[in-house]
């Protein structure tokens, strides 16, 4: 997650004008890490932002992930979402919250995608690797 610098900055630097609603979303999801559209809107709601609609934030979710600054990626639950770590990084689903967490581990990533490079699937150009590791927390006593 990014923890340090403004966010207009972030905005301009990334190429885009730091509107009231793209500085709105972004600090959502700077604080949410992985969100759909729901979550931020429901997130600008308890903070006193309604007036941005899901369809704007749709919007604006659009234009940072164009501009590198969110990934799009999909739950097992088949809910869409948008990451805050653009980087490629393991993530842990949990099918009793339905939430998803980081799990930061290189070499399992390094691992898989060393092996599918050289593997070479016919007739594909392997863009990234993603993967999500599917379960449930055991609740603590
Ligand atoms: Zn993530």
């Amino acid at each position: 997650m990014k923890e340090a610098g403004d966010t207009s900055e972030l905005l301009n630097i990334s190429g885009l004008k730091a509107t009231a609603q793209r500085i709105a979303v972004l600090d959502a999801m700077r604080l949410l890490g992985h969100a759909s559209a729901d979550d931020i809107k429901q997130t600008l709601e308890s903070s006193g932002k309604s007036g941005i609609s899901v369809a704007t934030i749709y919007n604006v979710l659009g234009d940072l992930k164009q501009a590198g600054l969110l990934r799009k990626r999909m739950s097992a639950n088949n809910k869409m979402y948008y990451d805050i770590t653009v980087s490629d990084h393991c993530h842990i689903y949990d099918e009793a919250s339905h939430t998803i967490t980081d799990f930061n581990d290189t070499e399992l990533m390094k691992l898989v995608s060393g092996y599918l490079k050289n593997k070479k699937i016919a007739n594909f150009d392997l863009d990234h690797v993603e993967i999500q590791i599917v379960g449930k927390f055991q609740k603590t006593k």
